[in-house]
């Protein structure tokens, strides 16, 4: 059997955990190729005029699986307790089955809210579909998990999105990649290699002994963030110049704690997530200035987006948003971000040389 997987919108959070778990009950789960032009057009041209960027991107993503029995997308409906996704996404598979009629959809309900059972419960009723028992559908959910964990060991140990990922995509036994070093220890030299290759976003440790440059945290939906083709390799770009932070490098213990500047927790899971990763990185005064990467049409990100800009006044952090659509021109978006990267540098440069008048006038000294 083989069930088409798209490349978008929760592919860059959970692809591991249904790799694992189809990989186990020996389906062949089929990515689609990463974003191009025509799936891009294709997407534009199908979906809704008023859905987001990166529901556009997965209509095209649909439409772009071919040679498959049937598409595999499941209804994310929480990632964590007290927290639900945005109501885009909730709407899938049904907000876009218009787009590939001729398909079959394989989906079912996913619920982390309600803890692991809830999970497995949804996983047994699909058995049916799949034509599984249950015993190995049990074994498929513990191999999901484990892939998963490995998944966030690796992200945690400091490798880049594509590094890990493409071993989740390329290698048949993914757990063997405890052979291949991804824990903490990973050697010094190892490191260093990947960051020199661009591998790394960023390696404290590492970063400290090469070229000083400046420190930039880079926020926003995964989808968006590791998009290359519609944010117009931005994470490439920012990298020539800057040591780039993500959300992901945030671990979970930080991203709740944040949350205490607000009078009540976020209950979108994104969003929770990406103003908790901000808010930290607002904070950390190792970082020089924080780029947010938005898109048009989400509602999540208005209300996000304004915490953190509030956030960033607070604490005199340098802040940058950066909207994407289908229109935005590649022009635009490489000035912006030369324009932010030369201010950071003429304010490491002149910060303490302002006219006297106005508050706060730098980081360091005691007058305001
Ligand atoms: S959170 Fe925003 S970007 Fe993501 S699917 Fe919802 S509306 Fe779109």
């Amino acid at each position: 059997m083989r069930l088409g997987f798209p490349r978008a919108l929760m592919y860059y959070e959970y692809y591991p955990f249904w790799a694992g778990f189809f990989y186990k009950l020996g389906i062949e789960l089929v990515t689609s190729p990463s974003t191009n032009r025509e799936i891009m057009e294709m997407g534009l041209k199908k979906a809704a005029d008023e859905t987001c960027l990166p529901v556009k991107i997965l209509v095209g993503h649909l439409m772009a699986l071919r040679d498959v029995e049937g598409i595999f997308l499941p209804r994310l409906v929480s990632m964590e307790e007290n927290t639900y996704l945005c109501p885009k996404i909730l709407g899938l598979p049904e907000s876009v089955l218009y787009a590939i009629p001729e398909q079959e959809i394989y989906t079912l309900d996913v619920n982390w809210r309600e803890g692991k059972r809830e999970v497995l419960k949804s996983l047994l009723a699909f058995r049916t579909r799949i034509g599984r028992t249950k015993s190995q559908i049990r074994e498929g959910f513990a191999e999901a998990q484990r892939w998963q964990k490995a998944y966030r060991r690796m992200r945690n140990a400091g490798w880049s999105f594509e590094e890990s990922m493409e071993c989740f995509e390329t290698l048949a036994e993914p757990l063997k990649l405890k052979d291949l070093g991804f824990s903490r220890e990973r050697s010094h030299r190892q490191k260093t290699a990947d960051f020199e290759d661009g591998w790394l976003l960023d390696q404290g440790d590492i970063t400290d002994s090469l070229e000083k440059k400046p420190r930039i945290a880079l926020v926003g939906h995964s989808y968006l963030t590791y998009e290359s083709y519609a944010n117009m390799n931005l994470v490439q770009r920012l990298r020539e110049k800057a040591q780039v932070l993500v959300v992901e490098n945030v671990e979970a213990t930080p991203i709740e704690l944040q949350q205490s500047h607000l009078q009540k927790k976020i209950f979108w899971s994104h969003a929770k997530k990406i103003y908790g990763a901000g808010s930290y990185y607002v904070e950390d005064p190792e970082i020089d200035g924080l780029i947010y990467l938005s898109c048009f049409g989400c509602g999540t990100d208005s209300m996000t987006n304004d915490l953190l800009a509030r956030r960033a006044r607070q604490n005199q952090k340098p802040y940058l948003v950066l909207t994407l659509d289908e229109h935005t021109g590649e022009a635009g978006l490489v000035t912006r971000i030369e324009a932010f990267l030369d201010m950071l540098e003429r304010r490491d440069d002149y910060e303490s040389n302002l006219s006297s008048y106005g508050e706060h006038m730098d980081r360091h000294s005691s007058f305001t």
